[in-house]
């Protein structure tokens, strides 16, 4: 098969093929056709995730064809289209097993064989999964079956972004129709966000970034009002639209410095919930007076969407194929493989929903 390879941090994937060894019983095989590129992807390449081991097939948002499966596999046969999901689920340990499998105990790499280079060297795969390739092997419970009649390209970007955001809504946070939500961050997982704040019903839904193009973004997505952050006080502009009191539910999708988070913070109403959605560089600290807690606010993660795969995949699905969620419209650009460096460099320069690579 042929993968994308990141040898050292701040440099360029390079392109490589790589020798697949056999699969297990437990394991399938799956030919990719589209992955999503992911913010997740670019804090590796640029060295801010150090507890990620290098050399390393980046890329964990793909969909595919399962072409071969393990003797002990069960409910997925070949010629299935799949979506990959980046956590395990063993079924077995305790968060499994009330409920919550994005919080599962069983490590992504826990899952058989690295891929091994032509020059022997061994070689990971980025949260197991790898998808900036042409085939990958994987634990069967990683690999969920969906309709053959979804794109593949809009359903791989099901298996991160669009789970993370909608899920924060819609399983973390639990949104109830007619209450306020401000979400910071207009990117891929923000984007997400304000459209799972519209699927809930949630009015105002106020979106806040820095760029323009990426308001512009959000109010596509469901934004009822937009907030340029670097020129408006975003927390005094938040009070301003709901009457002084702020808003009921705030996101944090930004992910890259604390002042949005901690805006996220002050920008609540009294028992007003706050999601940590975005996924900061290690030691990102955020610093506000612990006292506006005794107003009861509530700060909470949000991991994976506190997604259920096999459950919440399948019905994000269902909503797009009945208009109720967009994924059409965050396919912002196609690349080949072999162009996943200037995936990259667009998805710096801030002007994609998202990048797809088609992996055929
Ligand atoms: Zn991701
Ligand atoms: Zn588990």
């Amino acid at each position: 098969m042929k993968a994308a390879v990141l040898y050292d941090i701040n440099t360029s994937l390079q392109i490589e093929r790589i020798a697949l060894p056999n699969i297990e019983n437990d394991q399938v095989r799956v030919r990719l056709v589209a992955s999503g590129v992911c913010h997740s992807d670019w804090h590796v390449v640029k060295g801010e995730w150090p507890f990620i081991p290098i050399p390393i097939i980046l890329g964990h948002e793909g969909a595919g064809v399962v072409e071969e499966i393990g003797s002990e596999v069960n409910n997925i046969k070949v010629g299935d289209h799949v979506i990959l999901s980046w956590k395990r689920n063993c079924g077995l340990c305790e968060m499994c097993q009330v409920g919550y499998p994005n919080l599962c105990d069983v490590k992504a790499d826990q899952r058989g064989q690295p891929h091994l280079l032509n020059s022997g060297r061994q070689m990971d795969k980025f949260n197991g999964l790898g998808t900036f390739s042409t085939e990958t092997i994987l634990p069967q419970d990683v690999v969920i079956p969906i309709d053959k009649e979804i794109p593949l390209p809009q359903a791989a970007l099901v298996g991160c972004g669009v789970v993370t955001g909608v899920g924060a809504v819609l399983n973390t946070a639990k949104v109830e129709p007619g209450k306020s939500v401000a979400v910071f961050g207009c990117g891929g997982v923000g984007l997400n966000v304000i459209q799972g704040a519209m699927i809930a019903g949630a009015e105002p839904i106020i979106a806040i970034d820095i760029l323009n193009n990426k308001l512009e973004l959000g109010k596509q997505f469901g934004a009822t009002h937009t907030i340029n952050s670097s020129q408006v006080d975003p927390v005094m502009a938040i009070q301003d639209l709901t009457e002084g009191q702020g808003v009921h539910y705030a996101f944090e999708a930004v992910g890259l410095i604390s002042d949005p988070f901690k805006q996220s913070i002050l920008c609540t109403r009294k028992r007003g919930i706050t999601v940590y959605v975005g996924h900061a560089p290690v030691n990102t600290p955020v610093d506000f007076d612990a006292r506006i807690l005794f107003s009861e606010k509530m700060v909470i993660g949000s991991h994976y969407g506190t997604c259920r795969p096999r459950v919440d995949f399948p019905r994000l699905l269902g909503l797009y194929k009945t208009d109720k969620l967009k994924l059409d419209e965050l396919v912002t650009r196609v690349y080949p493989l072999e162009q996943i460096n200037q995936a990259f460099t667009a998805l710096g320069a801030g002007g994609v929903a998202r990048s797809v690579l088609d992996l055929t």
